[in-house]
């Protein structure tokens, strides 16, 4: 086996945390290179410490490595320090576990979860000594393969990527090793398999996107399709979806790391997909519909991975998990188990505002009680109704009473600014609901904070909000200018905000189509790595970068689109129906909220009816509390797909396709 460890070892005593480029964790494997097996090097394109949490990476891990004809390791972002000492020791990049050099890799897989890692993406193939751009990479180099949220506008960086995973990559990547072994099988004996060939193959496997098979066209500086180059690739590619998250245990052996990383305990993925219909949220709008894991399941994830790991901290994730059916059990079943003798602390992630959820908090956060956080993103009912955030400010208050009430002094508020048909008096409004929430906790408690975290709108790629052309750098500068005025002499509360240029930069990259890649290209070429840390973003790089270009912030980002125009994602489908989309925007600027379709009527939005999956939930009401769980017309729309888990006390024998009645009697 090749390894580099001789020659990085002697570089690990300049560099600040040497433990980020040594692997050795619990549960990390020790792969059998060979004949017949498929090498992949899953990448992260940031520091270990961010890296190694990620679910997604660790999942496939797992299953690669399970599987006979396959190994994974893994690579993360070397910091700048570890980076010069590799390129001035002509040390390439490697994997943790072996110290194998990538290059020797069969395929380099890339997480892509923000689009300011991107020059990080090219930093590292640069590193490994595989060519940057796609087109220059011959037979013998690795594929570079990207998958995770951002690969749903893989436009920006399709002249770097060979392939792209759509989706939900449980059952692909071991689509993907078939057709990558098959091709090296017939490369081994008849010697002329090209590389083509085997970008063709890959194009034909469902949810894999081959830019180099698609041809974008322009006229007059617009972009007019993205259409196939040859008859056997499909002109949409479609999203994977697994049916059935049960099937699914993963991760099984989560990473402990031996330094501390984010998140650092024991995460159990509770459910995937939410329909709560956020029209800024494009999480939410392309991991549709929701897979609940069996609670059974959920319970022996939880206690195993205790007991194996040591951690006295699980955090059931999801992208709402007090949404998850039984949610109270669940979590009281593991504070409660004997064996856990009361020391495990249990987090969600995401709370709902309701005083219901709260209550739950203070019962599973026994052991450690830090701050609480809600997302009521607007500061304006007005505003909730246009990104149907549909929380009211009753509920609000009465959740934040009900924290400091049961002892919490920290509340931290989730706000966005630069939101479609925003006024200042909805920027104001996060003033003013910050400190009635200030004025609610000085009823319990002395000293309470309240930190109000304001973040720039980003529109997104398939969410209703992709027309929608963002606020100007200055004009959210000026927002956050209206809100620091607003807020300066109140006693605790304090204001944090994201800043507006890192904010615009997201946002040009995000929406940006195939030129975006001379752009990013440019800026890593400059030295621009690591963009999303404050310390290296450079907003010059960028710009300067875009008017080399020929492209503006005005065009790229800055503008409404009309709903006919092409955009750059409409060849890839996260499910949703184009046209859903546009009528969901057209409600969002009529100041009309969409309630939740997991239990009212199908929209059909087409990521069930289209796809041929539906929701997999235990229970068909929802949640107790609160304008977050309630108001539904059953009586409206159509039928919803749903199959409930036979584990539920709510639930019918077999699965079932019900309709709006069958919801209400199911309840
Ligand atoms: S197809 Fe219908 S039930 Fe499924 S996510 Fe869309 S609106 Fe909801």
């Amino acid at each position: 086996m090749t390894s580099l460890w001789p020659r990085i070892e002697p570089l690990l005593a300049h560099v600040t945390k040497p433990a980020r480029y040594i692997g050795g964790e619990l549960g990390a494997c020790e792969p059998d290179h060979g004949p017949g097996r498929v090498a992949w090097l899953l990448l992260y394109p940031d520091t270990y410490e961010i890296g190694l949490p990620n679910q997604g990476l660790q999942i496939l891990y797992e299953i690669l490595n399970e599987r006979p004809d396959a190994v994974a390791e893994r690579a993360y972002a070397p910091w700048t320090d570890m980076e010069a000492a590799m390129r001035a020791a002509e040390v390439p990049l490697f994997s943790v576990e072996t110290s194998r050099p990538a290059a020797d890799f069969d395929i380099l897989a890339f997480n892509l979860s923000a689009e300011l890692t991107y020059t990080n993406v090219l930093n590292l193939v640069d590193l490994a000594g595989v060519p940057v751009r796609a087109a220059d990479r011959a037979a013998g180099h690795p594929l570079v393969i990207a998958g995770g949220h951002c690969a749903f506008n893989p436009e920006p960086m399709a002249d770097f990527v060979d392939a792209f995973a759509l989706g939900d990559g449980e059952e692909v990547v071991g689509e993907i090793t078939d057709v990558v072994r098959r091709w090296q099988e017939r490369r081994s004996t008849d010697g002329t398999s090209s590389r083509e060939e085997l970008l063709v193959a890959l194009a034909g496997v469902t949810g894999v996107y081959v830019p180099s098979c698609y041809e974008p066209t322009y006229e007059a500086g617009r972009l007019t399709g993205v259409a196939p180059r040859a008859r056997a690739v499909p002109e949409k590619v479609e999203k994977r979806t697994i049916s059935d998250l049960g099937a699914w245990p993963y991760p099984k052996q989560q990473l402990v790391p031996l330094v501390e990383v984010v998140h650092d305990r024991l995460n159990v993925e509770v459910f995937r997909g939410c329909t709560r219909g956020c029209r800024f949220c494009q999480a939410g709008m392309i991991t549709r519909p929701v897979r609940e894991r069996p609670a059974a399941q959920v319970d022996r994830m939880v206690r195993s991975g205790l007991d194996r790991t040591g951690y006295d901290e699980v955090t059931l994730t999801s992208l709402s998990s007090a949404d998850f059916s039984g949610i109270e059990k669940t979590v009281t079943s593991i504070i409660n188990d004997p064996e856990c003798s009361g020391q495990v602390s249990v987090s969600l992630p995401s709370l709902r505002v309701d005083a219901f959820t709260v209550g739950l908090a203070a019962e599973i956060q026994k052991v450690r009680r830090t701050g609480l956080t809600f997302a009521p993103e607007g500061g304006t009912w007005r505003m909730r109704q246009v990104i149907n955030k549909l929380i009211r400010e009753e509920d609000l208050y009465a959740a934040v009473d009900s924290a400091f009430s049961q002892g919490w002094q920290r509340v931290k508020l989730y706000f966005l600014i630069g939101l479609p048909t925003e006024t200042d008096d909805d920027v104001l409004g996060i003033a003013a609901l910050a400190r009635a929430c200030v004025e609610i906790g000085r009823r319990y408690h002395r000293n309470v904070t309240v930190t109000a975290s304001v973040g720039g709108f980003v529109p997104k790629a398939h969410t209703p909000f992709q027309w929608f052309g963002q606020n100007t750098m200055e004009e959210l500068r000026r927002k956050v200018v209206l809100l620091k005025d607003a807020v300066r002499g109140v006693r605790g509360l304090s204001l944090r905000w994201h800043d507006p240029e890192a904010t615009t930069v997201e946002g040009l990259v995000s929406r940006g189509d195939r030129r975006m890649g001379a752009v990013i290209e440019d800026v890593w070429r400059a030295g621009g790595t690591f963009q999303e840390w404050s310390e290296h973003f450079d907003l010059g790089l960028w710009t300067g970068a875009l008017e080399r270009a020929g492209l503006t912030l005005e065009d790229a980002v800055y503008r409404h689109r009309p709903e006919d125009e092409i955009l750059p994602w409409d060849h890839v489908s996260a499910g949703l129906h184009r046209d859903f989309l546009w009528q969901d925007w057209q409600e969002a600027l009529a100041e009309h909220g969409l309630e939740d379709c997991r239990w009212t009527p199908c929209y059909d939005c087409g990521a069930c009816t289209g796809l041929g999956v539906e929701h997999v939930v235990a229970s068909s009401v929802a949640p107790a509390g609160g304008s977050q769980g309630t108001g539904q017309d059953l009586e409206a729309g159509g039928t919803v797909p749903v199959r409930f888990l036979a584990t539920s006390t709510h639930a019918p024998a077999a699965p079932v396709l019900a309709g709006a009645a069958a919801v209400e009697a199911g309840g």
